[in-house]
């Protein structure tokens, strides 16, 4: 059996993000593109409304949805605009490590308070030096009787500022290299924990980008996340679950982008008729509407699968790639759609190209999913 129809309560959910991005996220979208100003009412309303960590199992007082779930939400939300968006996601990337895992005292520590009042928190894995090679990393923890001591520089870090706590990737035993790097969850307010000036980046202004410093700064023991030399696992099986949602994302933004694009085609007139009754424009929003929905089968394939409990690295690759590039192309072709005024920082499109590079960059470059792509290819020729 085949069925890609939604439940009752998936499509209440889809609802809701939907009203939720339609009201709240995209009449404030372009005001906080120009601010560069943190959402943080607009997290708070979501968080509110149930629409952040909604991941977190019941038993930790979360609604304990899946993947699927999330990536209906995550659409929706980057419809309204994905620098609000990724300002969002950035606690179910986070999140996702200790999920993978957590103990129950750890799962109980830092993601039961996520749902009791609004927080926020970060993924520390890139570095000025490294981003796509993790293996370069250079951010060191030693470990000194019942604790360990951190020392190094992340770079490009989401809602660094605004986060209580960060999962931070470690060297334990450099010269194991990826059997050598342990994970910690290390509070912000930690003494030696330094945040850096916020990244002036090409698009999603709203989503707050930093560099942050760790010099001596002392975590328990008990804040290490699985054994020693589990981390370089760790952080990747999180992508497993955050890169649908960031696929979900990209068929949010594309869809936004496709819809001022087509709109735009049926008033616009040229040679005596709207553009949209030229067959190349046509031909763009036919390219477009394809390619997003098959961009969100993709999605929708790589979140059933791990929400089936099954190995999702190949289908979430392919769905980053895809939904990613879909994104960047749709939102070129949209500005093209808009001629001059596309190039207009006062039309809509030119922001969405801008939010839409992002996407083929981080939670692993387009390159590397490819990487990815064809090395389970080749494992299995
Ligand atoms: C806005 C923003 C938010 C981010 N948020 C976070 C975050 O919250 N947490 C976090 O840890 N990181 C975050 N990142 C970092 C992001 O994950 C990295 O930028 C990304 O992984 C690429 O790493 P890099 O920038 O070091 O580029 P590099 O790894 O230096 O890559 C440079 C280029 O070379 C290509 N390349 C590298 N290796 C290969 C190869 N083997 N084959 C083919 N091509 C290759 C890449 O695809 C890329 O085109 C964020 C980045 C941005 C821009």
């Amino acid at each position: 059996m085949i069925d890609f129809s939604l439940s009752d309560e998936q499509k209440q959910l889809r609802e809701l993000a939907r009203e939720f991005a339609a009201q709240e996220i995209h009449p404030k979208s372009a005001a906080h593109d120009q601010s560069g100003e943190f959402p943080l009412a607009i997290l708070r309303q979501a968080w509110e409304l149930g629409l952040m960590n909604t991941h977190v199992p019941p038993a930790y007082g979360g609604l304990g949805l899946g993947v699927l779930d999330g990536c209906l939400l995550s659409e929706e939300t980057a419809w309204g605009c994905t620098g609000i968006g990724t300002a969002m996601e950035a606690n179910s990337l986070a999140e996702a490590p200790i999920l993978v895992a957590g103990t129950h005292e750890q799962k109980q520590q830092w993601l039961a308070p996520m749902v009791q009042e609004f927080r926020l928190a970060s993924y520390c894995v890139s570095e000025p030096d490294a981003g796509s090679d993790v293996a370069g990393i250079k951010t060191r923890a030693r470990q000194v009787g019942d604790t360990y001591v951190l020392n190094g520089e992340k770079m490009w870090i989401t809602g660094a500022s605004f986060a209580d706590w960060y999962f931070v990737l470690a060297y334990t035993d450099p010269g194991k290299k990826h059997r050598g790097m342990s994970a910690f969850l290390v509070p912000r307010q930690t003494p030696g924990v330094e945040v850096g000036k916020k990244e002036k980046n090409l698009g999603q202004h709203a989503s707050d980008t930093r560099a942050v410093r760790f010099t001596d700064v002392e975590v328990p023991a008990a804040n290490r996340l699985g054994q020693e030399g589990d981390g370089f696992k760790i952080a990747m099986a999180a992508f497993d679950h955050t890169r649908p949602l960031v696929a979900a994302a990209a068929v949010g933004l594309a869809r936004r982008a496709m819809e001022y694009a087509a709109q735009y085609a049926k008033e616009r007139t040229a040679f005596g008729v709207p553009i949209a009754k030229h067959q190349a424009i046509a031909f763009m929003i036919a390219d477009m509407a394809k390619d997003i929905e098959a961009a969100r089968l993709l999605v929708w394939l790589s979140a059933w699968t791990i929400d089936q409990g099954q190995r999702n690295t190949l289908q979430a690759a392919y769905a980053k790639a895809f939904a990613a590039d879909t994104a960047m192309r749709v939102a070129l072709d949209a500005v093209q759609i808009y001629g001059g005024y596309g190039y207009s920082t006062e039309y809509p499109v030119e922001k969405l190209m801008r939010d839409a590079k992002v996407f083929q960059i981080y939670e692993g470059t387009s390159q590397i999913q490819r990487l990815i792509i064809a090395k389970e290819i080749f494992d299995r020729a």
